[in-house]
C-alpha cells in the first residue's frame, strides 16, 4: 500500500513510538509497520512484525480477526470456528428462540454440524486487501465548488472505486475515511455469508451480571460464543487463525487486542466535542431510556413478546448506559477542558508558522459550524435514530425510499439502496418479523411522535405535526390497525413496488412516510453539506495537530481493522480503591443470588463443585485502547495465541472515545480458559475440543 501520508514523517514516527502511552493507540495494520520493532519486543511481542502484517502481500495474522455484523470475532481452527461474544451473536439465538425453545435462556450447543444454526442477517468480512486511495479523492475534490458539490463528489469516486474493486470474484468492497478526510483508504474484504451458530451458553452466564454489572468491574460475565462460517457449503478454511493458549495471563503480561473499533471523537475539536456531549449522549440517554421502560413494560408477562424485543432492548440498554458513561467519564476526567488546553498549545505553536493559517482558519470554521448544529440538533438525532426506533416507521420510510431510489441509474442512487445492498436489505425487512410485538411498537412510535410534537418551532417536523394534530394516542392506534407495513407478506410485496403503488396502498404508515420524505432528504442534504466542509476543513487541523505532536498519531476508530498493544493490569477507580486484573468462577459464585441476573445456572454450580473454582479464571483487565465494535476482539499472546475476548471497557474508561486516559484506560476481556472449563467440564463437548485442539 501507499502511504503517502505516513511515510512524509516516517523517520519522525518510528523515533517516536516510544513517546506513545504504551497502550494508546488503535493501530492501522500499516502503522504496525511504522511502529519501532525494538519497542514493540521490549513491551512483549515476541513474533516478528511481519508475522503480524506481511508489506509485500498486504496481510498477516492481524487478518484472522473479522468483523461479525459491527463486532469482532477471531478465526480459531482451520474448519472455519470463529469465537466472538454472546452479545454478538444474542440476536442469532433470538432469531432462532420460541417460548417453547427459549435458546437465549438455556443456551445452545451443535453437538454436530448439522445441528449447527444459519444466521439470516449474519455475515463475515475478511480482510484481503488495503489501498491507499487518499490522492485519487484529492483530485476529485479539488475540481468540486461548493461543500455539497465536493461531499458528492467524493461519495460518487468511493462508488467508482467500489464498482471497480468489486469487479474481482467474490469481493466486498468499501473505501474507509479517516479523520474527516486526512485519509482514504480502499480496503478489499472478502464476505462469508453463510455463518451458523455453534455454541452459547445459557443468558445466565454470557450475560452474568446484566445491566447493573454491565460496562463495570469486577466482572465475572462469560460472554463468548462460537460460529462456523461455511463456504459454498463447506467449513471455511482461513488462511490464519488464533491457536488457542495453554498459558493463559498473569498480571503484567503483554497483550494485543485486534478488532474493528467503530468510531471514536478524539480528532474532534474541543468544540465540538461539546455538541457530541450536549446533545447526541444527553439525547440518547434520555429517549432510549424512556424506549427501554417502554419496551419492558408492554411485553411483561407475554413469553412470545419478551422473546421479540430481547435483542433491541439489549443494545437500547447498552447504549443508554454508554452515553451515561461518555457523560459521567467527560465531566470527572475534565476531557473536554483538556481537549481545549492542547488545542491552545497548537494554535500558539501554528500561529508562529505561516504554513498552518490555513489550519487555525479551519479549527474556527469547525467550532463556528458545530455551535450552528446545535440549532437543528434534536430533530436531528430523531431522524438518525429511526433505524433504532418503532419497526414500523423504519420500514416504512424504508420502502418510500428504495421505490424512488431504484428506478435511478445504480451508481447514482443512495449507497444503501444500490443493487449490491438490495438482498441484504430484503434480509432485513424479514429478519426484522422475529423482533416485532405490536404493542410494544406502537407505543414506542407514540413515544417518538410525542418527542417530535415537543421540537421547538426552528427545529419542528411538520408530517408529523399535520398527520398528530388531534389525539396522539388515538391516531396512533388507528395508524397501526389499518397499516398493512407491519405484515411481513405485505412488506415483501411492497419491497418490489414502485412509488405510485405504494401509493394507491393508501396506508397511513407509508403515507406518513411520504410526508417525512422532504424533510428527510433536506436533512440528509445539509448533513453531506456539513459532511463535505468536514473533508474540507479536517484534514488541514488535523495535520497541524499531528505535526504539533511530534509523535505517531493513531487516527479515530472507523470500523476499520486496528490493533492495540496493551497489558493485563489492574486500576484504581478512585481515591483508596485498588482493583486487581483477573476474577475466578470463585467470585461468580459468590455473586449468586439465585435471581436474575446473578443466577448461576446449577449445572456450572454442580461442576463448579467439582474444581476448586478460584482455580478457574474469568475475566481479565488489560491496558488496551478499545471502543463499540471491539467487542468479540481476540486478545492474544505476544506469540499470537489467544488468551481472550474483549467484550467492555470499565465505567471510568466509557468516556475514552474522547481522549486516552492510562490510569483508567481498561478494556475488560473474558478468559479462553473459562470457556475451555465450560466447554470441556460443564458441557463435555469433545467434539469442539478436538478441532480446537
Ligand atoms: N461492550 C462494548 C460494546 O458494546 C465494548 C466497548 O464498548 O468497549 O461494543
Amino acid at each position: 500500500m501507499k502511504l503517502h501520508a505516513i511515510i512524509k514523517c516516517a523517520a519522525c514516527l518510528v523515533l517516536a513510538a516510544a513517546l506513545t502511552f504504551a497502550g494508546e493507540g488503535k493501530w492501522t495494520p500499516q502503522q504496525v509497520l511504522q511502529l519501532d520493532p525494538a519497542w514493540l519486543k521490549k513491551e512483549g511481542l515476541q513474533l516478528p512484525v511481519s508475522r503480524l502484517w506481511d508489506p509485500q502481500r498486504g496481510t498477516g495474522l492481524l487478518a484472522a480477526a473479522v468483523n461479525i455484523g459491527g463486532c469482532s470475532a477471531g478465526f480459531v481452527s482451520s474448519t472455519g470456528l470463529i469465537l466472538t461474544n454472546h452479545h454478538c451473536l444474542f440476536s442469532l439465538l433470538q432469531e432462532h428462540s420460541r417460548p417453547d425453545r427459549d435458546l437465549i435462556t438455556n443456551g445452545f450447543l451443535a453437538r454436530t454440524p448439522s445441528e449447527e444454526l444459519p444466521g439470516k442477517t449474519t455475515r463475515v468480512t475478511v480482510p484481503r486487501k488495503f489501498t491507499d486511495v487518499t490522492r485519487i479523492i484529492e483530485d476529485t475534490v479539488r475540481v468540486s465548488a461548493d461543500d455539497l458539490a465536493r461531499s458528492k463528489a467524493i461519495d460518487a469516486k468511493q462508488k467508482s472505486l467500489v464498482a471497480e474493486c468489486e469487479k474481482t470474484p467474490g469481493a466486498r468492497c468499501r473505501v474507509a475515511v479517516f479523520d474527516g478526510g486526512l485519509q482514504y483508504v480502499l480496503i478489499e474484504s472478502f464476505e462469508l455469508s453463510d455463518i451458523r451458530l455453534v455454541y452459547a451458553p445459557p443468558r445466565a452466564i454470557g450475560e452474568f451480571g446484566g445491566e447493573i454489572d454491565n460496562w463495570m468491574w469486577p466482572r465475572h460475565t462469560g460472554d463468548f460464543a462460537m460460529a462456523r462460517a461455511y463456504k459454498d457449503g463447506k467449513p471455511y478454511q482461513p488462511e490464519f487463525y488464533f491457536p488457542i493458549s495453554k498459558s493463559g495471563v498473569k498480571p503484567g503480561d503483554f497483550v494485543m487486542v485486534l478488532g474493528y473499533p467503530g468510531r471514536t471523537v478524539r480528532s474532534l475539536t474541543a468544540g465540538e466535542m461539546a455538541d457530541q456531549r450536549d446533545y447526541w449522549f444527553r439525547l440518547r440517554a434520555d429517549i432510549y431510556g424512556e424506549w427501554i421502560r417502554i419496551l419492558e413494560e408492554t411485553t411483561k408477562g407475554d413469553p412470545a413478546a419478551t422473546i421479540a424485543v430481547a435483542s433491541t432492548l439489549k443494545s437500547l440498554n447498552n447504549a443508554a448506559k454508554n452515553a451515561q458513561g461518555q457523560l459521567a467519564g467527560l465531566q470527572r476526567g475534565r476531557i473536554i477542558e483538556k481537549q481545549a488546553a492542547r488545542e491552545d498549545a497548537v494554535i500558539s505553536w501554528a500561529a508562529q508558522r505561516p504554513q498552518y493559517a490555513k489550519a487555525l482558519a479551519a479549527k474556527k470554521e469547525l467550532d463556528g459550524r458545530a455551535a450552528e448544529r446545535r440549532k437543528t440538533a434534536t430533530r436531528d438525532f430523531l431522524f438518525q435514530a429511526i433505524p433504532n426506533g418503532p419497526l414500523a416507521l423504519k420500514h416504512a420510510a424504508t420502502l418510500v425510499r428504495l421505490a424512488a431510489e431504484r428506478i435511478k441509474p445504480d451508481m447514482q442512487r443512495e449507497t444503501d439502496y444500490m443493487d449490491r445492498e438490495l438482498p441484504r436489505l430484503r434480509d432485513r425487512l424479514e429478519r426484522d418479523q422475529k423482533s416485532f410485538s405490536l404493542k410494544a411498537d406502537q407505543a414506542v412510535f407514540a413515544s417518538y411522535v410525542n418527542r417530535a410534537l415537543k421540537l421547538s418551532p426552528e427545529e419542528h417536523i411538520a408530517a408529523i405535526d399535520q398527520m398528530f394534530s388531534a389525539n396522539v394516542e388515538q391516531t396512533v392506534a388507528r395508524l397501526y390497525s389499518s397499516t398493512k407495513v407491519t405484515s411481513l407478506d405485505e412488506r415483501l410485496k411492497m419491497f418490489c413496488e414502485t412509488t405510485e403503488q405504494l401509493r394507491a396502498r393508501r396506508d397511513p404508515m407509508l403515507d406518513l412516510a411520504f410526508a417525512l420524505e422532504p424533510e428527510l432528504r433536506a436533512y440528509q442534504q445539509e448533513s453531506k453539506t456539513h459532511d463535505g466542509a468536514v473533508a474540507r476543513l479536517r484534514p488541514e487541523w488535523r495535520r497541524a495537530v499531528i505535526a504539533h505532536a511530534g509523535k505517531p498519531v493513531a487516527p479515530d476508530a472507523n470500523g476499520t481493522l486496528r490493533v492495540s498493544f496493551a497489558h493485563v493490569k489492574g486500576y484504581a477507580p478512585r481515591d483508596g480503591v485498588i482493583y486487581t486484573p483477573q476474577t475466578t468462577l470463585a467470585g461468580m459464585l459468590e455473586k449468586h443470588t439465585g435471581e436474575e441476573p446473578f443466577n448461576v445456572p446449577a449445572i456450572i454450580r454442580d461442576a463448579a463443585a467439582t474444581v476448586n473454582p478460584e482455580q478457574v479464571p474469568l475475566d481479565f483487565l488489560a491496558d488496551a485502547d478499545t471502543t463499540g465494535g471491539n467487542s468479540g476482539s481476540p486478545t492474544v499472546n505476544g506469540r499470537g495465541e489467544l488468551v481472550g475476548l474483549n467484550f467492555d471497557r470499565v465505567w471510568e474508561n466509557v468516556a475514552n472515545d474522547f481522549g486516552y486516559n492510562p490510569d483508567v484506560a481498561r478494556n475488560v476481556n473474558v478468559d479462553i480458559r473459562f470457556f475451555l472449563w465450560l466447554i470441556k467440564d460443564v458441557q463435555k463437548a469433545d467434539n469442539l475440543l478436538s478441532e480446537l485442539k
